[in-house]
């Protein structure tokens, strides 16, 4: 008998530095849109989106910066709870990959649960320029225990696959999401 067809809400985080698509990311994510034009100042708080995994169903309540990561300022409560975390730097910034290491730090501050399942996602893979290599993102996720996906919000390249790996890597840690 399994119990994991009950609906079970998972808190799941998106962080990165500003302007990588986070925010992006979850519209594509939820609502199957992109605005080209989507500005930092304009961020969700959090959106619920129900998943399928391996015919489990997991109620997401995926939590966006609202744009405050500009100021350094994601507060310990932004943290608590999360069984996921999604962290995202841009493929066409090496600025937001060499600081990937801080988020990490602030995440291992503030976490609640050691155990977060963390999915490293390298974005904006549509665009022509790029300054880090998917090996570059391989090697990180590798030497932190990450999941790792290259993707773009603009053509949806990988941003499905990433959500539900992760949800899929939540669900099969014990402990992390029941009560
Ligand atoms: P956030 O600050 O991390 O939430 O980033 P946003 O989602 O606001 O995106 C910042 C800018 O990058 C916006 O102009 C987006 O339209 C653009 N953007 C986000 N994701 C992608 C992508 O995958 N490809 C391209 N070409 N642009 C993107
Ligand atoms: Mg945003």
């Amino acid at each position: 008998m399994s119990d994991h067809s009950v609906l079970t809400t998972l808190k799941i985080l998106i962080i990165g530095e500003s302007g990588v698509g986070k925010s992006s990311l979850l519209l594509r994510f939820t609502d199957d849109t992109f605005d080209p034009e989507q500005t930092a100042t304009i961020g969700v708080d959090f959106k619920v989106k129900t998943l399928t995994v391996d015919g489990n169903g997991a109620k997401l309540a995926i939590w966006d910066t609202a744009g405050q990561e500009r100021f350094r300022t994601l507060t310990p409560s932004y943290y608590r709870g999360a069984q996921g975390v999604i962290l995202v730097y841009d493929v066409t910034s090496r600025q937001s990959f060499n600081k990937l290491d801080a988020w990490l730090n602030e995440l291992e501050t503030f976490s609640t649960k050691h155990d977060v399942v963390k999915m490293l996602v390298g974005n904006k893979i549509d665009m022509d320029k790029r300054e880090v290599s998917k090996e570059d993102g391989l090697k990180f996720a590798r030497k932190h225990q990450m999941l790792f996906i290259e993707s773009s919000a603009k053509t949806k390249e990988g941003v499905q696959c990433a959500f539900e790996e992760l949800v899929e890597k939540v669900i099969q840690t014990p402990g992390l999401w029941e009560t």
